[in-house]
């Protein structure tokens, strides 16, 4: 790979941003306002981490990790992105599901959920109502112990059904489970309640290459191609980084590797207290995913009448968090694209996502490896024909990926798709407190997860940063 780090512009900056996922070039973006001079360092070749998208033959593109995301994204993205990049974000109104429970269309809404839980499963209103206001108002400070399991248990017991409605798309979402805390599944999903699903007009590629636009606008010295070996630490205190073999001095890290290699690659086991390396090693990744990516012929579109946006399907009789892991699938998100994702390539393709866990791929031999991924797309193709019969006619090309694809894009520990589990948001947030001037702001704990979780805990650490710098400077 060509090495790009011969290209910086100076040898020393306030702050060096590892990785260009969502997390780290919106932190870049907001200290670059703020007036430091920013490094952001990508090890692949494009910007956006697991927000990313790929062309293949035929003039297709596909999205991985455009599937929906909550309103919050356009407020969130007008303060500290562009107008632009904010007025692109358009709602998805047809979410549907299909499971032996219910099939179901929705706007994935308070009002639109109220109905259905009321009328369709008979819920009296007052439980529905409390269950809503119980869940918004949730906040980080409120009771960990109690588990969603158990929430759903109070408000819900015994209905398994109502469960599979109200979890199963936070579990694609975000990778949380019955055992997590409750707060974590409350926050998301009351972000979701408040007006819907989103996503971005003209795809991934699309925002990437605006905010790529404003991070030149604003002076941050973009570099792709350069991967950060070591973060120098020094008596408890940022030195600078290796990249491609170059060493730069800086005041501060933003790391938006994965927590674990920040700590205990990037940074190393030496510089850390051992009570915090306990806690940190304590820290469980979040699993993985699998996907199947379809394109359809450009003279065999396909109505959005047909399918919706986005479907949440499964044969599994019960909502089951080892199910939805599980290589014998029985679960798969559909994300549709129609030619409105991307007017001027008038295609229409269709991404099938489930979780799964890393050491189900990562340990196969070679062979095994690729007939996987073969199974994994004849049966994907499978379920997805009971959606669209004639899919095998209208398929113009089809892919898969697996947790060793996104662990090789992203160097993500396990291919985790959301970081870390809960525990691991109070481990990055302690780093500044183990080593001064040192950040991270990557997925972690479900809340700080998804695309808006990522945008906002790049804002919440680079207003950190910047207040460590101007401690520095007085
Ligand atoms: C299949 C899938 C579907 C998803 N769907 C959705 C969805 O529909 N909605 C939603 O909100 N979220 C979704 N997500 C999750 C969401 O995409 C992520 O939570 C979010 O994009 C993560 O952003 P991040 O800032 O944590 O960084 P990441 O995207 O994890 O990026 C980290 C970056 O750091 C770089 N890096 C790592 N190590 C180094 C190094 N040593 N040197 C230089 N660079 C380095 C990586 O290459 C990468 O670019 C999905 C995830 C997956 C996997």
């Amino acid at each position: 790979m060509p090495n790009d780090s011969q290209k910086l512009a100076r040898d020393r900056y306030d702050v060096v941003v590892i990785g260009g996922g969502l997390g780290g070039l919106t932190a870049a973006n907001v200290l670059a306002r703020a007036g430091r001079s920013v490094l952001l360092a990508e090890q692949h070749i494009k910007l956006g981490g697991l927000a990313t998208w790929f062309h293949r033959r035929g003039g297709h593109v596909f999205d991985v990790a455009l599937h929906g995301f909550p309103v919050g994204m356009i407020k969130s993205c007008r303060r500290y992105w562009t107008r632009e990049i904010a007025d692109s974000i358009v709602q998805l109104k047809d979410i549907r599901f299909d499971n032996p429970m219910f099939t179901l269309s929705t706007t994935f809404d308070r009002q639109d959920f109220t109905r259905l839980l009321v009328e369709r499963f008979h819920i009296e209103s007052a439980a529905v109502a409390a269950f809503f206001d119980a869940t918004r108002d949730m906040n980080f400070y409120d009771d960990q112990a109690t588990t969603t399991g158990q929430l759903f248990e109070r408000f819900f017991p015994g209905r398994g059904d109502v469960v599979r409605l109200l979890m199963e798309p936070i579990t694609y979402a975000n990778g949380s489970t019955l055992e997590d805390p409750a707060l974590t599944y409350g926050i998301v999903f009351s972000n979701f309640m408040s007006k819907g699903v989103y996503t971005f007009h003209g795809g991934t590629d699309r925002l990437i290459h605006l905010m790529g636009e404003e991070l030149a606008r604003n002076g941050v010295d973009v570099q792709t191609r350069c991967n950060v070996d070591t973060i120098h630490t020094n008596s408890g205190r940022i030195e600078g980084i290796t990249l491609n073999g170059l060493r730069i001095a800086c005041r501060a890290v933003v790391s938006n590797a994965n927590l674990l290699d920040t700590i205990f690659n990037l940074v190393g086991p030496d510089a850390w207290d051992p009570d915090f390396l306990d806690q940190a090693r304590a820290v469980r990744l979040n699993n993985s995913s699998t996907q199947v990516y379809m394109a359809l012929k450009p003279d065999h579109p396909l109505e959005e009448s047909q399918c919706g946006d986005l479907l949440f399907s499964s044969v599994a009789p019960e909502f089951r968090t080892d199910l939805l892991l599980s290589r014998n699938v029985t679960s798969r998100t559909f994300s549709f694209y129609y030619p409105k994702t991307r007017p001027t390539l008038n295609r229409c393709a269709i991404v099938a996502s489930t979780n799964a866990n890393y050491a189900d791929w990562a340990t196969l031999p070679r062979d095994e490896y690729e007939a996987g991924k073969g199974e994994l797309i004849e049966d994907t193709l499978r379920a997805a024909e009971k959606y669209v019969p004639d899919l095998r006619e209208r398929l113009d090309y089809v892919e898969a990926a697996t947790p060793v694809t996104f662990q090789r894009y992203t160097k993500h520990l396990g291919g985790a798709s959301f970081g870390t589990k809960f525990e691991g948001l109070a481990v990055s947030r302690a780093l500044p407190d183990q080593v001064a001037g040192l950040y991270h702001a990557g997925s972690v704990g479900i809340i700080m997860s998804g695309w808006l979780g990522a945008v906002n805990y790049g804002v919440i650490v680079a207003n950190d940063v910047d207040a460590f710098l101007m401690k520095g400077t007085k």
